[in-house]
C-alpha cells in the first residue's frame, strides 16, 4: 500500500456548501457562511428529506440545528482533486479506477458529520474498498483516528506488503473468504520457470469446482491456485487489510466481481514478465533496454498497483538486474508513476 501526500485543502468544499444551506430548530433560519466553524462548535444533525421518520424526528428535536441540504454534492466536487493529488488508482487497494470514483471519507460521515466536506478526510477509493469499508469500524461515535488507516499521514509502507502465495480451498466458504496460504512462492525460481516456458499461469475455468483465482501449471508438477496475499507488520495495517476492507478475500469461481484480489494478482504476473524480459535482454545494446525499460513503465501505469511492482521488482531485482537497469526502475518507482506517492516513507 502507498504512503500518500496530499496538497493542503485545494477547493474549500464546506465554503461552496454554505453557501446554500439553511439551517433552523430553536433558532431562527440561517446562510451558514463558515461551514467549519459551524459543523465543529454546534449541535446538529442532518436529514436529507422534509418528510421525516419518527426516529429522525426525534433526533432532530434534541438539537440546535438541522441540515435539509444534500451536501454529497458538495464533497463530489473534490472528485477531481483527489485524482489530480493522488491519481487515478484506488487509495487503498491501488487499483486503477476505470468507472466509479468513490470519494472515500475515511471517517464515516454518519458518525462524523463534520468530517463530511473536510479535505484531509478525503481519499479516493474504488468501489470495492469503499463498499466493503462503508461505516466500519463501527464502534459509531467511539471509534478514534486509530481505528482508521491513514495513508497521507500515518501509513509507512514496510507496514503492508504483499507476497505471491500457492493456497488451496477445500470448498467455497461464504463467511470466511480468507485464502488458506499452503507456500509462498520464490520469484527467482519462478522467473527462471516462465523464461524456460515451464510454466503456465491462466485464469480458472468455470467447470473446476474448487474456489481459486489463477492457476499456476508447473511442468511435471501438480498445479496451484495464486494469489498475491498480504503481510502484515503492525497492528493498524492488519486492521485496514482484515477489518476494515476484507482486501484479502479470495473471489470464488462462481462470483469474482470483487476484483482486488485477482487483479492485484495479474500486476504481479506481469511484473514477472518484465523481469524476466530484463533479464533475457541483458547482453543487447543500451538502446533496446532503454527501449524495454519505457515500455514496463508504460504497462505500470496500465495494470495500476504501484506496489505490486515495486514488490516484484525492487525487492528481487538487485539479485537480477544490472546496476543501471535497477537504478533506473527505482528512479521510474519513485519519480515518475503514480502522483500522490510519499517518497519520504518508502522502504527502499
Ligand atoms: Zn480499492
Amino acid at each position: 500500500m502507498r504512503p500518500l501526500s496530499k496538497n493542503q485543502n485545494p477547493t474549500t468544499y464546506a465554503e461552496l456548501a454554505g453557501t446554500y444551506v439553511v439551517t433552523m430548530n430553536k433558532y431562527p433560519s440561517m446562510i451558514i457562511t463558515n461551514m467549519y466553524t459551524f459543523f465543529n462548535s454546534r449541535n446538529w444533525y442532518t436529514v436529507q428529506s422534509q418528510k421525516r421518520t419518527k426516529a429522525e424526528q426525534s433526533d432532530v428535536e434534541k438539537k440546535d440545528y438541522f441540515v435539509t441540504e444534500k451536501l454529497s454534492a458538495f464533497y463530489g466536487y473534490s472528485r477531481y482533486d483527489l485524482i489530480v493529488n493522488l491519481d487515478e488508482v484506488c487509495s487503498y487497494c491501488g487499483m486503477p479506477i476505470r468507472d466509479d470514483a468513490h470519494v472515500e471519507h475515511i471517517k464515516p460521515k454518519s458518525y462524523f458529520p463534520a468530517f463530511m466536506l473536510l479535505w484531509n478526510n478525503f481519499l479516493i477509493a474504488c468501489r470495492d474498498c469503499n463498499d466493503r469499508k462503508s461505516n466500519k469500524p463501527s464502534g459509531g461515535t467511539n471509534d478514534t483516528d486509530a481505528d482508521y488507516i491513514w495513508p497521507h499521514t500515518t501509513l509507512e509502507d514496510y507496514m503492508i506488503r504483499y507476497t505471491l502465495s500457492a493456497f488451496h480451498q477445500s470448498k467455497i466458504d461464504k463467511n470466511d473468504k480468507t485464502p488458506n496460504v499452503i507456500d509462498s512462492l520464490d520469484t527467482v525460481f519462478l522467473v527462471g520457470l516462465i523464461n524456460t516456458d515451464a510454466v503456465e499461469i491462466k485464469l480458472i475455468s468455470h467447470g473446476e469446482r474448487e474456489a481459486t483465482l489463477l492457476r499456476l501449471d508447473i511442468y511435471d508438477d501438480k498445479p496451484r491456485n495464486i494469489a498475491v496475499t498480504f503481510q502484515l507488520f503492525n497492528t493498524e495495517a492488519g486492521n485496514a487489510v482484515t477489518k476494515l476492507f476484507k482486501m484479502d478475500r479470495y473471489a470464488a469461481y462462481s462470483d469474482v466481481s470483487d476484483r482486488r484480489m485477482i487483479e492485484r494478482t495479474h500486476a504481479w504476473v506481469q511484473a514477472l514478465d518484465a523481469l524476466n524480459n530484463l533479464i533475457s535482454v541483458k547482453n543487447t545494446t543500451n538502446a533496446v533496454r532503454q527501449a524495454l525499460l519505457d515500455q514496463i513503465g508504460d504497462t505500470m501505469r496500465a495494470t495500476g498497483f504501484w506496489s505490486i511492482w515495486a514488490e516484484v521488482l525492487i525487492a528481487e531485482g538487485p539479485s537480477m538486474l544490472n546496476q543501471n537497469e535497477y537504478d533506473w526502475l527505482k528512479a521510474y518507482l519513485k519519480g515518475n508513476s503514480f502522483a500522490g506517492t510519499d517518497l519520504t516513507r518508502l522502504y527502499f
